[in-house]
């Protein structure tokens, strides 16, 4: 995977993704992406993507103001 930023190499890794969704505040935690090694871009599969939506959509019918998921877990 190339960095769509700065054409560097990207690395496998896991990150913590955090959205705000308005009436609150989701953190995904070790979700798998592409972290580049030169710079703080970090690239997600359309694989991932789709899931992360996925969870934001059901943390809406959360009623807490900060929900911690594991990317796995959240199923
Ligand atoms: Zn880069």
């Amino acid at each position: 995977m190339v960095c769509m930023e700065c054409g560097a190499n990207a690395e496998k890794g896991y990150t913590t993704s955090v959205s705000d969704l308005g009436n609150c505040l989701l953190i995904v935690r070790k979700v798998p992406c592409y972290k580049c090694t030169e710079c703080t871009e970090v690239i997600y599969t359309g694989e991932v993507i789709k899931r992360l939506e996925e969870i934001m959509e059901r943390a809406k019918q959360f009623t807490q103001e900060i929900s911690i998921v594991n990317y796995n877990s959240a199923a």
